[in-house]
């Protein structure tokens, strides 16, 4: 059984910034075929609300109490919008999820030439920027540091991205706070924003991509949450203290043993985990992982701290932002509950380090 608040089968979100046109078959990651004939049951457009460990029960936003065997729990990340008059209106987009990509396709069919405002100046931003500069009428990007990317990728870096940027057309407000949207439809639209200096920038669209935040909130009460959100798993992905529950992908906290790559004996890294070093970079201090060694750093800042000082040191624990948490990526599209026995069965084992982490199958 999947449960996912989501209104369609899971998506390879990545694409959402990078186009402005979707369409939803080429954006799922599995098939409607595939979850037939592997008998997976799929719940949509339906929230985890509850957890009961002790019972091994989810409530569900419809109020229906599903049981569980074991619990894979992999619900990513929400985005932040620290504006709350902003999300009815029909031109502001929050990019996270298909619908929210489905707005932005509609608000782009109203308005063909728009112009774009992006606030915020890391990655969701920095490349829906990219992506409309070709077509829109302007594009501003708005944002807090000096530079884009300046918190994840440094000053000298960012100033590079925005120069790259300049050159195709965007165009930059940095050290910008934004204070209100503005309306001029009484709260349908958006017409622009006000900065806190008093600097008005019209807008036809605005896409916030302003950080986000672990969705583990529904599970506040069952278990034990960091102060960051994120939830802290062992080896295998279990939750560590709790019977049958894992979890994978943007908010989990866990063991990485190569992110103390000098300090950790290399003859105890499992197999699995060396293989998923072969596409990316590997973070070897604790400001490796949370500078966004991966592009998955903007989810959840690490609450790890990596010891680089002694040879017995533990395994870093670190969430978000590595190559386990992507590698996790079959497992954490399947969003919330799982009964059967027979995936949870497969589930485990393809995250036990005994097996070696693949990338997902295309189907
Ligand atoms: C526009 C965009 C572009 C991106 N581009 C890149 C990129 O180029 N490279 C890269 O590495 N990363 C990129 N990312 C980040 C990447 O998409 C995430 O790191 C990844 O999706 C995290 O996977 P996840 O499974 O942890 O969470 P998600 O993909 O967020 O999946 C979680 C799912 O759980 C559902 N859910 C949440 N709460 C509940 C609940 N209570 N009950 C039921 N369901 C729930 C959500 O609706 C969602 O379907 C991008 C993200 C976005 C939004």
């Amino acid at each position: 059984m999947l449960v996912s608040k989501e209104s369609v089968l899971p998506i390879d979100r990545i694409k959402l910034s990078k186009s402005t046109k979707f369409e939803v078959d080429k954006l799922l990651l599995r098939s409607p075929k595939y979850f037939d004939e592997a008998a997976i049951q799929v719940k949509l457009g339906t929230s985890a609300t509850h957890l009961d460990t002790a019972s091994q029960n989810i409530t569900l936003s419809s109020g229906e109490k599903l049981h569980y065997d074991k619990l894979l729990i992999a619900t990513g990340a929400d985005p932040r919008n620290f504006w709350p008059n902003s999300a009815a209106m029909n031109n502001v987009v929050v990019l996270r999820g298909f619908d929210d990509a489905a707005k932005l396709e509609a608000a782009v069919a109203a308005n063909p030439k728009p112009r774009i405002v992006t606030v915020g100046s890391s990655f969701i931003a920095m490349e829906a920027a990219a992506t409309f500069v070709k077509t829109a009428e302007s594009v501003v990007v708005i944002g807090m540091e000096k530079v884009p990317f300046e918190r994840v990728l440094g000053e000298k870096i960012g100033a590079a991205m925005q120069k790259l940027h300049e050159e195709k057309g965007v165009q930059f407000k940095m050290n910008a706070v934004v204070d209100t949207f503005e309306t001029a439809d009484g709260g349908a639209s958006c017409s622009g924003l006000k900065l806190k200096t008093g600097e008005f920038i019209p807008a036809d669209i605005v896409i916030i991509g302003a950080g986000v935040v672990p969705a583990t909130a529904a599970f506040k009460t069952a278990l034990n949450i960091e102060k960051d959100g994120s939830i802290v798993a062992d080896e295998y992905l279990a939750v560590v203290g709790q019977q049958n529950i894992y979890i994978a992908g943007n908010f989990v906290s866990f063991p990485l043993p190569f992110a103390c790559f000098n300090s950790y004996p290399q003859a105890t890294l499992p197999a699995s985990l060396t293989r998923t070093t072969r596409d990316r970079p590997i973070p070897t201090t604790s400001s490796a992982s949370s500078t966004g060694a991966w592009h998955n750093s903007r989810a959840v800042s690490p609450p790890t701290t990596c010891s680089m000082a002694s040879k017995s040191s533990p395994p870093c624990r670190t969430s978000g932002p590595t190559s386990m948490a992507r590698a996790s990526d079959t497992a954490a599209t399947l969003s919330a509950t799982m009964t059967s026995s027979s995936m949870a069965t497969s589930t485990r084992s393809s995250l036990s380090p005994s097996s070696p982490v693949t990338s997902p199958k295309k189907y």
